[in-house]
């Protein structure tokens, strides 16, 4: 086990594995290009180690030049992709082939091709020695691939987290055993958002509003904002395929999170069994699912008075508040009997000043 800067990562892929893909890569690439010589592209700063290795590899007539793209702050993507070294020049008419570290999302290649776009190479192909294909967007062929890897945030052989750990000859993958993942629960009004708001800062989680995700997206325009608004107009649940495929994405755009907050979601069995595969695909699981309780008359109160502020048109009706009563009687509710049979329901009197509720909540999660 290793640390690097706050977090742990345990070994993943041991040097001889590394270089066994890389030559591979090498001899099936100098297959096709032994009788010209191709321009080998390494992609910084992570390719740096590969291109290295590949190159010693490569046994044949080559030139090699780089490009730096960066989409990754930390552990989070944050889908911004800036060009910080631009092309090769006199690349017309030449086979180029990239070599990238690792391809993951997608969203660095698709500005990776944009930047060969018009620059009327003879051939581009696209090497990448780690790979994971359960989190590719597929837009682009990928020619040759080192090694297929399962949706982990890795370190060492050039990749990085906060710049640490490049210099390592093996990979590591994050140890995630240390996280804390919450389920937290309870009719709207109970103060979901606002213990969220406390939880996360105490315990250093990433906080997933189901609700908030689609507000925004519906601020946004967005395609998901336009099919979730009219459900959450009339104070309806949005359909669990668009809610579970929505959340997972939140999940992945957080590798490196010490855990979650998963405020507003599960809100039906479905959702909760969906959470609980898609969690144990990545070595997580949830610890404990808390309610925060509350009586029907106090939480009407506390939405008309939140509509009053947020503006929020589902906050200011009351039939759309009896009706999302009702959502969370017919559907979340069963979801107590789903977490008791797990053994990890907890019940918390959400009655009372907001300090006076956090201490609850806590007391709880020092008690798991
Ligand atoms: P909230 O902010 O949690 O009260 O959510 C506002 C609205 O978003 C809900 O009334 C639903 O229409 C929708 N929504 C939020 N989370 C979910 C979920 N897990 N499943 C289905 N719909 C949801």
């Amino acid at each position: 086990m290793i640390k690097l800067h706050d977090k742990y990562f345990k070994p993943f892929l041991g040097e001889p594995e590394i270089q066994a893909a890389v030559k591979n890569l090498a001899d099936k690439i100098a297959s096709d290009y032994k009788n010209e010589t191709p321009i080998f592209v390494g992609v910084l700063n992570g390719a740096f180690m590969f291109v290295s290795d590949f190159l010693k590899q490569y046994q044949h007539l080559c030139e090699v030049s780089f490009v730096k793209l960066s989409s990754y702050h930390g552990l989070t993507s944050t889908g911004i992709v800036e060009t910080l070294l631009d092309l090769p020049e006199n690349i017309e008419g030449r086979t180029v082939i990239i070599l990238e570290d690792i391809i993951d999302s997608g969203r660095t290649l698709k500005e990776l091709v944009h930047l060969f776009s018009n620059t009327h190479v003879k051939e581009f192909k696209i090497a990448a020695l780690f790979y994971k294909s359960t989190t590719y967007n597929g837009e682009y062929n990928i020619d040759y691939v080192g090694i297929d890897i399962p949706d982990k945030f890795i370190v060492g052989y050039g990749l990085d987290y906060k710049e640490l750990g490049r210099n390592l000859k093996e990979v590591y993958q994050l140890n995630q055993k240390h996280m804390i993942n919450l389920v937290i629960f309870g009719k709207p009004g109970a103060g979901k958002g606002t213990q969220a708001e406390f939880l996360k800062e105490r315990y250093n989680l990433k906080h997933i509003s189901t609700g908030d995700v689609f507000r925004y997206n519906i601020k946004n325009g967005t395609e998901l904002g336009a099919l979730a608004k009219s459900y959450i107009d009339k104070g309806d649940l949005v359909p669990d395929e668009v809610t579970i495929k929505m959340l997972e994405d939140e999940v992945d755009k957080n590798p490196g999170a010490s855990g979650f907050i998963f405020d507003g979601f599960p809100r039906t069995t479905a959702q909760a069994e969906a959470l609980d595969v898609f969690l144990a695909s990545k070595d997580m699981g949830i610890n404990a699912t808390i309610a925060l309780e509350a009586n029907d008359e106090v939480l009407t109160q506390r939405l008309l008075q939140r509509g009053k502020v947020s503006g929020r048109t589902d906050d200011q009706d009351e039939d759309k508040i009896r009706n999302r009563f009702d959502e969370y009687n017919q559907k979340t509710v069963p979801l107590k009997t789903y977490y008791e049979g797990q053994g990890k329901f907890h019940s918390v009197n959400g009655i009372g000043e907001i300090d006076e509720i956090s201490l609850r909540l806590a007391k709880v999660i020092e008690e798991l």
